[in-house]
């Protein structure tokens, strides 16, 4: 990486990470471009952040896909009923697979590059943000909630891989809505990932043979606001650190915890999501560990405000530093 990065803010994007086709933005409850609005607010807040001073990720490739997941799996995303059913997209059932392939699964592959060079991008800078990905509810041999592609998984394990001397013990951080069953199971009995997972008990997946993967849980009933919410996270947390001593912190970033959010179904407001990743990123930076953020689910339409505006707080409170001169 030394050398190819100078210069440049360690925050992953690229255009081609939108979905947008069919008219499937109206059809889903989701924001399909809500990726790329939260780089147009970022522009607009921080001056002088540009395309050319972010990372721009190359796509996965087939090899690096099969570091993660089954053959098996990877082919039966060649039928396009398996994608829609994984995507809760059920019309896509109907349209070829090319097609599928170009305009929903390539952008996912995208973002799954993004978290990988997100990864790498932290080691060095000590912290890293990809505008997407965050695909936990997808595991090495099944995907489903919206998740194709098992990029925490991926990104995790080329960590632990690569960086073997300094990196042997991670904490995943995930607390975005709902249960992360996709790394959870990837990771059952893997001493290497100590998970924290904080989730809406009453929503999908209620996976329970993923749950035992989870070392530190903090299980919140609908309708969770920010003053519980922020008090459990804070000493949970502390916890967490204090028993996983990690040499590395993968932070799934979800904003469905957001009121008004129809699938999350907890009342975290705005100023309480900023308050979050404050938290979360200043504990990462008093134990001194690099810490890689992805955006994972929250897809209503005020999401990628707030998304944007978590960031400009993070860099305006010290928590990340850019270079941008
Ligand atoms: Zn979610």
């Amino acid at each position: 990486m030394a050398g190819s990065s100078t210069g440049k803010v360690p925050i992953v994007y690229r255009n081609e990470y939108n979905i947008g086709f069919l008219g499937l933005e109206k059809l889903h409850p989701f924001d399909s471009k809500k990726w790329g609005n939260v780089f147009n607010y970022l522009k607009e807040a921080i001056r002088g952040l540009t395309e050319e001073k972010i990372h721009s990720p190359p796509e996965v490739t087939p090899a690096q896909l099969l570091k993660v997941h089954t053959q098996e799996y990877i082919d039966s995303l060649t039928k396009s009923v398996n994608v829609a059913k994984i995507t809760e997209v059920f019309f896509l059932a109907a349209i070829p697979n090319f097609v599928v392939q170009r305009r929903v699964l390539k952008p996912f592959r995208f973002q799954v590059g993004g978290t990988l060079l997100a990864g790498e991008l932290c080691m060095e800078h000590k912290w890293s943000i990809n505008i997407g990905g965050g695909f936990h509810h997808c595991s090495k041999d099944r995907g489903g909630g919206f998740c194709a592609y098992a990029d925490i998984t991926l990104c995790i394990r080329n960590i632990l891989e690569k960086y073997s001397s300094r990196v042997k013990k991670v904490l995943l951080i995930d607390l975005d809505a709902h249960q992360g069953n996709g790394h959870e199971r990837d990771f059952l009995g893997d001493e290497s990932v100590y998970i924290f997972d904080m989730y809406n008990k009453y929503i999908y997946p209620g996976d329970m043979e993923a749950r035992a993967a989870i070392k530190k849980s903090v299980e919140l009933f609908t309708g969770t606001t920010d003053e519980e919410y922020l008090l459990a996270l804070r000493s949970k947390l502390q916890e967490a650190f204090e028993e996983a001593k990690p040499d590395f912190v993968f932070f799934n970033a979800g904003t469905d915890i957001l009121e008004g959010d129809t699938l999350g179904r907890l009342s975290i407001t705005r100023e309480g999501i900023i308050e979050r990743d404050e938290i979360v990123f200043r504990k990462a930076k008093e134990a001194g560990v690099p810490i890689v953020m992805v955006t994972s689910g929250g897809y209503v339409a005020r999401t990628a405000k707030i998304i944007a505006d978590s960031i400009v707080n993070l860099k305006d409170k010290g928590l990340i530093h850019m270079d941008l001169d």
